[in-house]
């Protein structure tokens, strides 16, 4: 049973280190791709269902050797986590908000058989393994936005085409240098809102952080594209047609109106279990509570619609909407197209960002920086 605690826990003390022979040159800052480039290094460790998490490994970086019977590459056994280390101003190495991940790593391996996992004891694995890969980590002295992209993989590795747990898996973090989302500063995006095709529904999975989330999305983005939108926004339809707003690529949503009482409402969706659980997200909502109610703002997890937003549109009601997670932190949204009309989201013309989302993202950014202390910034 892959939730048996003894078979949980991962022992940092005996981690080996084999360092790479052949390092890496750095990519220039104004040169990194999201996702292209990876560090000298990965962090592994394998698990099985007799013997439980087996000693980790910091390793070159390097391909896998697997049979190609192996359950991920047949029933979708893969879960993930998108996290971020940065550099603050005296160089020192920062994550941010790592039991978050930790815990949402968990929820969703433990959804596919895979083997749950000791947290603390992988955050302090993932610390010596970024420390290791510091010099990958840009500086950001001239501008904020450069971080070292974490990816904690874990997969069923088991050689089998039987459809059952795995008992076996990969635990492994591979790393990326990232630069900022908006090199040129924001630039507002359009959605295509989306009821065509589903992303998640009440007791699926779209709460938890799996490989098979993503692949059926990349369809309908392409077609969003070719109209000329820049991300779906999921909506999920109620009993009577009602459309809900979710979720966004792969963002959260938030909107800034007016509501109808007169006082301002910052709304997210509720977590329901149609939308993941973002890290951005509970970071915003925790700010907004400390920092936007005593402003008089009124701070919502509640299911809104499609109309809603067009009703706040129409009404002179709308103040922003913007997306957040980590990649962008907040990235504003200019318009979202939904039933053969625009529905602009505030934005006046050659306005690329409301006033909002930029406090949002300079609180954000400051304790990511380490510039404002916080308990959500853990310094390695
Ligand atoms: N929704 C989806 C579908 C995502 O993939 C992400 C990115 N992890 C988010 C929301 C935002 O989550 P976070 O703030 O934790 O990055």
């Amino acid at each position: 049973d892959a939730t048996d605690p003894r078979l949980q826990a991962i022992d940092p003390s005996q981690l080996s280190i084999s360092k790479t022979t052949t390092p890496k040159d750095l990519v220039p800052n104004e040169e990194l791709v999201f996702g292209r480039t990876f560090t000298d290094h990965m962090l592994s460790l394998e698990w099985t269902a007799s013997e439980g998490w087996l000693a980790p490994r910091i390793t070159p970086y390097q391909n896998l050797s697997l049979d190609p019977a192996t359950c991920v590459f047949h029933y979708a056994f893969e879960a993930f986590e998108g996290m971020k280390a940065y550099k603050d101003k005296s160089g020192n190495v920062r994550l941010f908000r790592p039991d978050r991940n930790m815990a949402r790593l968990n929820k969703s391996v433990a959804r596919i058989a895979l083997p749950t996992f000791d947290g603390k004891a992988l955050t302090e694995l993932i610390s010596k393994f970024t420390t290791l890969e510091e010099r990958f980590i840009p500086s950001h002295l001239s501008a904020r936005g450069y971080s070292l992209y974490l990816r904690p993989t874990m997969i069923g590795t088991q050689r089998t085409l039987g459809v059952g747990p795995p008992g076996s898996a990969l635990l492994y973090v591979i790393a990326s240098p990232v630069g900022p989302y908006y090199p040129t500063g924001f630039k507002a995006i359009s959605l295509e809102a989306t009821n065509y095709a589903v992303r998640a529904w009440p007791g699926g999975v779209g709460d938890k952080k799996l490989g098979a989330n993503y692949a059926p999305c990349i369809v309908p983005q392409m077609q969003a594209a070719k109209r000329g939108f820049h991300q779906n926004l999921w909506l999920f339809e109620g009993p009577n047609g009602e459309e809900y707003v979710t979720e966004v690529g792969t963002m959260n949503l938030f909107a800034a109106i007016v509501n109808k009482e007169g006082k301002n409402e910052l709304l997210t969706a509720p977590l329901d279990g149609t939308i993941l659980e973002g890290v951005t997200r509970d970071s915003i909502l925790a700010l907004a509570r400390e920092r936007l109610q005593p402003e008089g703002w009124v701070v919502s997890e509640k299911k809104f619609t499609m109309q809603d937003l067009a009703d706040a549109a129409d009404e002179g009601r709308m103040l922003e909407v913007f997306g957040a997670g980590t990649a962008a932190v907040v990235s504003p949204i200019r318009n979202i197209s939904w039933r053969n009309r625009l529905v602009e989201c505030g934005l006046e013309q050659g306005e690329e960002c409301g006033p909002i989302t930029q406090r949002m993202k300079n609180w954000i950014e400051g304790i990511q920086y380490g510039e404002e202390a916080h308990p959500w910034s853990v310094k390695l």
